[in-house]
């Protein structure tokens, strides 16, 4: 789960973390009294999407009176920003963070991360902030130091200082270095974060080290143990399908292509994704019903998939180990009966209890295409789709 800017700032604030001051705002209303509250004399007007490269697409202004913050308001509320981590239809601006300007002597990068092959929480930082890290490892490889932190030991001064002398910091700021990062390290562990980014991390004119933005992502199978997380959760921020999957249980996500998949397994779904890939066309979306799924779940999945409109057809695969095939079966056949089937759809159904999954879908009358195996189904619907194009 992703929050805000000002919510993750929120969140480090509690942990000591220096950040700037700042008021969220929903209206130009609440934005001036914001501004007026902060003093000046600078003030940032930053729009709050969950995702990053605002400042390049105009989504970030830094303004000297309380009627630039008005006017920045007014223009930046109800607009479309689209950055590089939108996506081409960009995401409508809901909400704002006004905050005190900073005097901005130098940027930096910083971030922590699960790291999978230590199974530590890694380490990221670099003399290039306010770019894209993935840039920087692209040019600038040497510019990134990144080092994994010891569980057992915790977030030991000597790794501070390793960062202070990457970023070629002075004596006075590596000591606030070694003061912030114990705590960032704190705020990661304790609530289950997946990923923290501060970028940048500045040092102002002032010789102050700041947190200037900061980023949040939250392991999903922790967020039970922090419902004051769950409560900073913005569904206007999340898909639509995604959020109505997540009711249900199911791994869905969202994809670009137009063959919507129901799948069992993970693994499956990939193989899947791969297949329908090989001959030549996209998925809509990765699904993995998981093995407990009910008739129930079957049918919210199948309504998911059909409610997208670049959906162009259909395709279910399921191996029936715990999951029965003809719960599966039961399940399409409920959804199609409830909401039509304007697409293809081609069923391959294997393994436990499938002679009754054919059976319960032979005998609903409805116009669907059996597969035999994976690739004769993902070939038949590609087939299918093309046809009736
Ligand atoms: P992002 O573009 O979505 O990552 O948004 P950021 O919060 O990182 O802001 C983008 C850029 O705006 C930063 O890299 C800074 O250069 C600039 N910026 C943000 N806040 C301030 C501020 O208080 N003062 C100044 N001078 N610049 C700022
Ligand atoms: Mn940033």
């Amino acid at each position: 789960m992703n929050i805000h800017e000002y919510q993750a700032k929120a969140v480090l604030r509690e942990f000591g973390v220096p950040v700037p001051r700042g008021i969220p705002a929903f209206s130009v209303e609440e934005a001036e009294k914001a501004a007026k509250e902060l003093g000046g004399p600078v003030w940032v007007v930053k729009a709050q999407i969950h995702a990053g490269g605002r400042g390049k697409a105009g989504g970030v202004k830094v303004v000297r009176s309380i009627e630039d913050v008005k006017r920045e308001a007014a223009r930046l509320l109800g607009s479309t920003l689209v950055t590089h981590q939108t996506g081409p239809h960009g995401k409508e601006v809901r909400r704002l963070y006004i905050e005190e300007g900073s005097a901005i002597d130098r940027e930096y990068y910083l971030s922590a991360l699960v790291d999978r092959a230590t199974s530590r929480v890694a380490f990221v930082t670099s003399t290039e902030g306010g770019v894209e890290i993935e840039e920087v490892a692209r040019t600038h490889p040497e510019k990134i130091l990144s080092f994994s932190v010891d569980p057992a030991t915790g977030f030991m001064p000597h790794y501070a200082r390793r960062v202070a002398r990457a970023l070629g910091f002075g004596r006075e700021v590596a000591k606030q270095a070694e003061a912030v990062l114990p705590k960032l390290y704190a705020a990661f562990l304790a609530k289950d974060m997946s990923m923290l980014e501060i970028n940048p991390l500045v040092v102002t004119k002032g010789g102050e080290l700041i947190c200037l933005d900061a980023k949040i992502g939250f392991d999903d199978n922790a967020l039970y143990r922090h419902p004051e997380i769950v409560a900073l959760r913005d569904l206007t921020e999340e898909d639509e399908k995604e959020i109505e999957a997540s009711k249900y249980d199911l791994n869905y996500v969202a994809l670009d292509g137009t063959i919507g998949c129901m799948v069992n397994g993970a693994g499956l779904a990939m193989a899947t994704m791969d297949i329908i890939k090989l001959y030549g066309m996209a998925p809509a979306n990765f699904l993995d019903v998981g093995g407990s799924a009910t008739k129930d779940k079957v049918a919210a999945a199948f309504k998911i998939i059909t409610s997208d409109h670049n959906v162009k057809g259909i395709l279910v695969n399921i191996f029936g180990g715990i999951m029965k095939c003809d719960v599966i079966a039961e399940g399409v056949v409920a959804a199609v009966k409830d909401v039509g089937l304007r697409v293809p759809l081609v069923v391959r159904l294997e393994g436990t209890n499938v002679d009754l999954g054919k059976e319960i879908i032979a005998k609903s009358n409805l116009n669907v295409t059996s597969g035999d195996d994976l690739d004769d189904a993902a070939q038949k619907i590609v087939r299918a789709v093309k046809e009736a194009a």
